[in-house]
């Protein structure tokens, strides 16, 4: 082989920086690395540098980063996040490039996991894609007639902090009644401890520690009626949620990532019954497939990977 030319894929994540290096035709790794972010504590970028060179190689062409927004793709610039506080208006991709000497995309997690799960994943072949992941906090992806949807300032699409209800409970980011603020994890455990701390009857027990939506989900499959009502809501805003999406982006699929959409039928039956009644017009419905992500804990490398990927062929046609 003349010249090979490999990818390098990084996920920077609250808990984990993730690597690995790839070559032109596979999504297998040629090696990855794993550590932890500790992003509370100075010297994230450090840890990250070090993290890339674990897993770098000279024949490293260009780099794809998925990281916490909310950040500017365009000049590669994280603007503030909560996530890691010492990152104001913090120039990463320039200094990547800088620190390796290759062309460095960046764009945050949720639109790198939607643009993974559309080139590699569960999306393959869709012209128009919705992405919604769900944990802690609720994040997304718009894939609109073939393209990543970014925006002006490229802070589209912050799907999670749609407003279902502005006299709704707070949101991670400070406002309220957003998506987040009732359809996350997050927003599943505090609205089942204040359903306790109000004398509903259940199974769970509030002993100082913070309740988890897994030991809701547990309670829940176990039979428990307040832990079933609590995905319940929680399925039934994300259906308006969701009606509201398909009416802005008429999506061919709607794709489900993240730990809380694992519970399947307690948060989607609810969900589905929702969707369908808030639906604008039912013709929206029509072939549209609800699906959950394929990729797995690999999808931010992956989005990552695809991106920098298309980046590149893209960059070198536009040059000819
Ligand atoms: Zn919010």
């Amino acid at each position: 082989m003349a010249s090979m030319s490999l990818t390098l894929a990084v996920d920077l994540g609250g808990t984990h920086i993730r690597t690995a290096s790839y070559n032109d035709e596979s999504i297998t790794p040629i090696s990855r690395y794993r550590t932890r972010t500790n992003a509370r504590e100075p010297g994230v970028f450090d840890r990250l540098a070090q993290a890339i060179e674990n897993v770098w190689n000279d024949d490293v062409t260009s780099m794809g980063v998925a990281s916490p927004g909310p950040l500017d793709p365009y000049t590669g610039t994280i603007l503030a996040t909560p996530n890691i506080p010492e990152w104001r208006n913090f120039p990463l991709a320039q200094k990547l490039s800088a620190r390796f000497g290759v062309p460095v995309h960046l764009d945050n997690d949720a639109n790198m996991a939607g643009f993974g799960e559309w080139t590699f994943g569960a999306g393959k072949g869709h012209h128009n894609l919705v992405y919604l992941t769900i944990s802690t906090g609720v994040g997304g992806g718009v894939i609109c007639n073939d393209a990543l949807l970014q925006g002006f300032h490229g802070l589209a699409t912050e799907l999670g902090h749609m407003i279902i209800d502005p006299d709704g409970p707070p949101c991670g980011c400070g406002k309220n009644g957003h998506v987040e603020s009732f359809s996350s994890g997050t927003a599943i455990a505090r609205y089942t401890t204040e359903q306790i701390q109000a004398g509903q009857k259940t199974s769970l027990q509030l002993d100082g520690a913070a309740l988890t939506a897994k030991q809701i989900a547990d309670s829940a499959l176990a039979g428990d009626s307040l832990a079933i009502s609590a995905f319940a809501r929680a399925g039934q805003y994300l259906g308006i949620a969701v009606a509201n999406y398909l009416a802005i982006f008429d999506p061919s699929i709607v794709i489900f990532g993240g730990g809380v959409s694992q519970v399947g039928d307690l948060l989607f039956k609810p969900f589905e019954k929702s969707l369908y009644e808030h639906t604008f017009h039912p013709h929206y419905l029509d072939n549209l497939v609800i699906t959950k992500a394929a990729l797995g804990d690999d999808v931010g490398l992956l989005g990552a990977l695809a991106w920098a990927r298309f980046k590149r062929n893209n960059e070198s046609t536009r040059a000819e």
